[in-house]
């Protein structure tokens, strides 16, 4: 962590606790008209530079693929074969078993779920018109919750540890309850917790018995790539292991480009057994007449193999690295010494989670509002927004100037102290 130790002394000083002086710091902060944001896990400008030579490919003379597919035209509804073989590579998938998307995989995760309520699964009959429950280990990702609550699907919290959700309580309600049709997880680097689910869990995950026969898991590999040290994180082949425990059809996998290239003009993959994959072209066939080629071919052009992406991924690292060393340290110099408040080290992904004492997270998040700093409403990272011990703040450090990134953090950080002291009072 270079920024260690450059962060200089505590400006409130290590054992000011004091209500009243808390307040006043706390009016001085929102008298210097700050206006900072710390809410959404958006790549920087400078990151999004580094993709600036996808916005001259694949040129004018270029826009013929490998096999002389004249990308401009329709067609092609599972993705050029040389895109899915370099992304085969990095998401450990067979081509044959990838099938790539828009410019969004939440989309995919959104069309999936409703193919499955309009038409049922593979092993299923529509969901619509059944009871529904979705498994979502907490905290979790908001925008997952939010499809679930778009279509009325009941969302049942699951408890994560450092090893990922709660495989036991997992198992247990999978196996009893047949109207639990999913479980929403991003195995590698979660957002927000950082964590990566062990092969145990993946391997518990994969073989358990369901109640209910067309269980899926939505398996968001969001982060697969995304590292922010040199240990870099390897999870089990959750595909591999689910056909080998006879269950081939039970995850559907996802991940995109949005955080490698271009957030709003990546690619997106989805991965499955054959008969999963076969199942999704059929709806998307319904929807489209293929995909953006073009795109497709310029990320081809751009990032060529599995190396040029990991190469292309480290010039991120050191990018938003020393945002996230910055607010770690910030928390450890300011926070440390506070009862009841922890926080995760990520070792990839995008964001920290904060943990405030029970019942002051909303508090923190008003103070912070107060003094110019935008933080993700308390309880976004729960189904419904409904955080039962109020306690939950989510940090996307990336997107911010690094200057901006310590202020905010500086600001948060007397927020806290002063809602801890407030319902010490
Ligand atoms: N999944 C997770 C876990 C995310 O954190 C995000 C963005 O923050 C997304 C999906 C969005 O992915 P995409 O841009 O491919 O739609």
């Amino acid at each position: 962590a270079d920024n260690q130790g450059e962060n200089g002394p505590s400006p409130l000083g290590s054992t000011l606790t004091d209500v009243t002086a808390l307040r006043a710091e706390h009016e001085r902060l929102c008298a210097e008209g700050l206006k900072l944001d710390l809410t959404r896990g958006k790549p920087a400008p400078d990151q999004l530079d580094l993709s600036t030579a996808l916005l001259d490919l694949p040129g004018a003379a270029g826009f013929r693929a490998a096999d002389g597919t004249d990308t401009r035209n329709y067609g092609g509804l599972q993705g050029l074969p040389e895109l899915r073989a370099v992304w085969s590579e990095v998401l450990g998938i067979p081509a044959a078993q990838l099938i790539t998307g828009g410019n969004s995989s939440l989309a995919l995760m959104h069309d999936s779920v409703v193919a499955a309520l309009l038409n049922g699964t593979t092993d299923g009959p529509a969901w619509a018109g059944q009871r529904i429950k979705f498994l979502c280990p907490v905290p979790g990702y908001d925008r997952h919750f939010a499809i679930c609550e778009q279509f009325g699907i009941e969302m049942i919290p699951v408890a994560m540890d450092d090893n990922g959700p709660d495989v036991a309580e997992v198992k247990r309600l999978v196996a009893e309850d047949a109207q639990i049709k999913g479980m929403w997880c991003v195995p590698k680097y979660s957002n927000p917790t950082g964590v990566s689910y062990s092969a145990e869990v993946v391997a518990e995950l994969a073989s358990m018995p369901a109640a209910a026969p067309d269980f899926r898991l939505f398996w968001d590999n969001a982060y697969a790539v995304h590292h922010l040290t040199d240990t870099e994180v390897e999870i089990a082949d959750v595909l591999r292991l689910a056909a080998e425990a006879g269950h081939p059809d039970r995850p559907f996998v996802y991940a995109s480009t949005s955080k490698i290239t271009l957030a709003g003009s990546g690619v997106s993959f989805f991965g499955g057994s054959e008969a999963n994959v076969q199942w999704l072209l059929a709806h998307l066939s319904k929807r489209t007449i293929g995909p953006d080629k073009i795109n497709e071919l310029r990320h081809v052009r751009f990032l060529p193999d599995a190396k040029s992406v990991a190469e292309h991924m480290r010039r991120h690292r050191e990018i938003i690295q020393p945002k996230f060393d910055l607010v770690l340290s910030i928390l450890d110099t300011e926070l440390g010494a506070v009862d009841g408040v922890s926080w995760t080290k990520p070792e990839g992904g995008y964001f920290i989670s904060l943990d405030v004492p029970d019942g002051t997270a909303k508090r923190v998040v008003e103070l912070a509002g107060q003094a110019g700093v935008k933080l993700t409403p308390a309880g976004a990272t729960f189904p419904l927004g409904d955080d039962p011990r109020d306690r939950n703040i989510r940090l996307a450090p990336t997107f911010p100037k690094i200057e901006e990134v310590e202020a905010a953090t500086r600001a948060l950080a007397v927020c806290v102290r002063l809602a801890v002291s407030e319902s010490a009072a």
